[in-house]
């Protein structure tokens, strides 16, 4: 994610925070060495989103770039540890999930997933597991016959499944590019404009090649008052950040 643009302060905030996510799935690793200790590490990651949140907010308006690019980085960051350790358990368990469980899980949690748009951007995506773990908690409390901790296997691997789509979709050559063009044009419906409520719109979208860096630039206009701006998205190897 571009971190061309920058203001310092953001990056402060970018790498502390990228720092305390990776101590943090250092720990919630470690102790991941069964389903629900897997499923309660995911969680423990996803929650540290509300203190990186709070900090960002601190600072700037989640609704400007360098909040939102902090946010987004970090929220990918999120991501990348939970799939990390999900893989991870799933490859060392090298057991396949009870079926039963799997088409119970399925059943529940498929249409949430259907709702996702094709290319998400991280915190869709979030959000979308976030709600995941609400349905599966009512699926436990329903009483499905199935044993609890086949059902956590089970989800282990639906939620597996439901990162590792949205990671093919930031990493395979050809369709990274729709992911990006589908990133920065929702990251512009997110910003404001300091005009107070106007929307921008995208003017001019170009590919910038500079000291051997590539880089999209997007020319903004806004709706309401005609103020115009430039934003840069880096172009970045995603591959390296889920493989690191
Ligand atoms: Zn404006």
């Amino acid at each position: 994610m571009s971190r061309l643009d920058l203001s310092d302060q953001a990056k402060k905030i970018l790498d502390r925070e990228t720092q305390a996510l990776e101590r943090e799935a250092a720990v919630l690793e470690e102790k991941a060495t069964s389903a629900a200790s897997v499923l309660t590490a995911v969680c423990g990651l996803m929650n540290s989103r509300g203190r990186y949140f709070a900090v960002t907010g601190e600072h700037f308006s989640v609704q400007d770039y360098d909040g939102l690019m902090v946010i987004d980085f970090l929220d990918e960051q999120v991501l990348k540890h939970a799939y990390r350790i999900l893989k991870n358990y799933v490859e060392h368990e090298n057991r396949r999930p009870n079926e039963i469980g799997i088409s119970i899980i399925a059943e529940k949690l498929l249409p949430s997933i259907k709702e996702m748009p094709k290319y998400p951007v991280g915190y869709r995506l979030l959000y979308t597991i976030r709600k995941a773990f609400e349905q599966f908690e009512s699926v436990i409390g329903s009483g499905s016959g199935v044993d609890v901790a086949e059902l956590e296997g089970a989800f282990v691997h639906h939620i597996l499944g439901v990162i590792d789509k949205y990671v093919q979709t930031r990493v395979r050559h050809g369709v990274r590019h729709f992911s990006e063009v589908a990133r920065e044009y929702d990251f512009v419906t997110r910003m404001k404009c300091k005009c107070g409520d106007g929307q921008f719109q995208v003017k001019l979208q170009a590919l910038v090649q500079e000291e051997g860096k590539a880089y999209d630039r997007l020319d903004l206009e806004c709706k309401a008052c005609g103020h115009q701006r430039s934003i840069t998205f880096d172009l970045p190897n995603f591959k390296d950040l889920y493989e690191s």
